[in-house]
């Protein structure tokens, strides 16, 4: 198969790096990529986020699947103009996006699905956001309404910063006030061909910067799967993804399909796990980051054959995707002074050395080749990946792999999937 992987982050490069692991090989070109995509696959010059540039190279270069990596293509349209063409993509169009790009959307969806999400208001004054705010009590959970690059929500036992928070957003196109949920988070992604949903293996991630759940909220910072204390509370992990599919992924995709904005692509369940249950607290349209880089290198089953049943009504033929036994867990490496104001253009050395560790793959995300040095041009710069037998193993690997790894300023978590092990 001819395959053309849109994006350019640590998601894409572990993409990259499943499909390239499939006998046959396909042939992998990514747009626009990253220094450790273009050194794995070609890179075309094309802006992913133009629908027009995106099908034109896709006909003229007879490609057989279109995977669409991050959020802002599927927002402008581009996997609705490829769909028109008749050229299988894996990626919802741009209504069904919505489920991200707007929670009131979402929020409507779930209403009408019956499925289990936090109470939420959505304000549109100043006036409504305090109101909400006091009828829910601290802790204090502000939502921007639109698309936000990780910076819309806000979770805080302060209501002047909730307040803040919401006057900032409400200028930027609304705020939803949602009750303050506790319990752990999971990721779960679900393959859907806007029929059929198949679930992939759970992760966890962590949202903040620092040690200890400290800090402000980033991209992520690092994930581990799959998660063995769920065995606990459901019995075991299929237990869990079948409440959920039952739940949550299939009344979603139904909803939608119902709507005629059939969702195919991969649904990201944001969930908690409450007292009550499990609750929804965000869906997204795509594959996460960084919990792509932990449930992929599990994957036992070929990529390729799911994004393409996905892509082309096929799910519903298929078995389950199986997945290894083995411990992944992933740290991401960002720049100084992420998130607010990442200082870039530095020298990134030693990955040849990181990647030499037992069970350890580096997957790129702000780098590039700058007279022929590895720079960094953003805050997540990349990801180290550590495949172990028993998360003890795969948290030395990483771990052992980052001390081979120089960036100035640099700052990672010490303490992922640490709980998993104590
Ligand atoms: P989101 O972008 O919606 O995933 O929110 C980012 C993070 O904020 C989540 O991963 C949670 O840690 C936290 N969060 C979001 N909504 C809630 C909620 N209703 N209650 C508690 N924490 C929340």
């Amino acid at each position: 198969m001819r395959i053309l992987v849109l994006g350019s982050g640590a998601r894409e490069h572990a993409i990259i790096t499943a499909l390239l692991r499939e006998e046959p090989r396909h042939e992998v070109v990514a747009a626009p990529g990253n220094a450790g995509i273009a050194a794995a696959v070609p890179v075309v010059a094309l802006d992913p986020n133009v629908p027009g540039a995106v099908t034109e190279y896709a006909i003229e270069h007879g490609v057989d699947l279109v995977v669409i990596g991050p959020e802002a293509p599927l927002v402008a349209g581009v996997a609705d103009a490829l769909r028109a063409q008749g050229i299988p993509v894996f990626g919802p169009g741009r209504a069904a996006a919505a489920l991200e790009g707007s929670k009131t959307f979402a929020k409507r969806i779930m209403d009408e699905a019956d499925v289990p999400t936090g109470r939420a208001e959505r304000a549109g004054t100043l006036a409504e956001a305090t109101r909400a705010l006091d009828e829910f009590g601290a802790p204090y959970v502000v939502k921007a309404d639109g698309l936000a690059a990780g910076k819309g929500v806000l979770v805080t036992e302060d209501r002047v910063a909730a307040l803040a928070h919401a006057e900032h957003w409400l200028q930027h196109g609304g705020v939803l006030i949602e009750e303050f949920l506790a319990g752990q988070e999971v990721s779960l992604f679900f393959l859907s061909d806007g029929h059929t949903v198949l679930p992939l293996s759970p992760a966890q991630d962590y949202k903040r910067l620092a040690d200890g759940d400290l800090g402000p909220n980033t991209g992520g910072m690092g994930a581990y799967s799959p998660l063995p204390w769920l065995d606990a509370g459901f019995g075991s992990e299929q237990a869990f993804v079948d409440e959920v599919l039952d739940t949550i992924a299939l009344p979603t995709v139904r909803r939608l399909a119902a709507e005629d904005t059939p969702f195919i692509g991969l649904l990201y369940c944001g969930l908690i796990l409450t007292d009550a249950g499990i609750r929804v607290i965000e869906f997204n349209a795509r594959f996460g980051d960084p919990e792509t880089q932990v449930v992929l290198p599990r994957l036992v089953t070929p990529l390729s054959g799911l994004l393409l049943a996905a892509s082309t009504g096929g799910l519903g033929g298929l078995a389950r995707p199986v997945f290894s036994d083995a411990s992944c867990v992933t740290v991401v490496l960002a720049s100084e002074n992420y998130p607010d104001t990442p200082v870039t253009g530095r020298a990134i050395t030693g990955l040849d050395a990181a990647s030499a560790v037992d069970g350890v793959t580096i997957a790129h995300a702000a780098t590039a080749l700058v007279d022929g040095r590895l720079v960094s041009t953003g805050g997540r710069v990349l990801s180290v990946v550590a495949l172990g037998d028993g998360f003890a193993e795969a948290r030395s690997r990483v771990y052992s792999a980052l001390t081979e790894i120089t960036l100035e300023g640099a700052q990672f978590r010490t303490d992922i999937a640490a709980r998993v092990v104590a």
